[in-house]
């Protein structure tokens, strides 16, 4: 028997490989009251790739400051704004394609996390209606 998924807005990740998903793409989790252990972390569903578990990617200052403290500590510090380009640009490419993958319903939600209100969608979408 399966229970959930109980996703939230916002990215999952999987335990096992470390794959981030919409809340939609998440599956029912088999065997789920074996899996859980009570009073730890909820898990919000199965991974579509290995079956693990996957749980709520939550915005975490603390991650943050401890790398801002090391990139305080590099030799120029002021010539490191490249660093990450091409681990954002990879990041967000895997996050526009798992929203893509998802129809309109995942690119839906991708948009409004990213800020866009829902006039600003519906006119991307009337704009491509010729
Ligand atoms: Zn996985």
């Amino acid at each position: 028997m399966k229970e959930g998924p109980f996703a939230e807005e916002g990215q999952h990740r999987c335990d096992n490989c470390g794959k981030a998903w919409t809340g939609p793409q998440l599956e029912g989790m088999d065997d789920f009251f074996e899996r859980v252990t009570p009073g730890g972390v909820m898990p919000s569903g199965q991974c579509p790739g290995c079956g693990s578990l996957c749980f709520p990617v939550e915005k975490n200052e603390a991650a943050v400051e401890e790398v801002m403290a090391f990139v305080k500590g590099l030799k120029n510090p002021d010539s490191d704004a490249w660093l990450l380009d091409e681990v954002v640009h990879d990041a967000a490419a895997h996050a526009a394609a798992t929203a893509n993958n998802n129809g309109l319903q995942g690119q839906v939600e991708f948009l409004v996390e990213q800020g866009w209100a829902a006039k600003e969608i519906v006119k991307a979408i009337k704009d491509t209606q010729g």
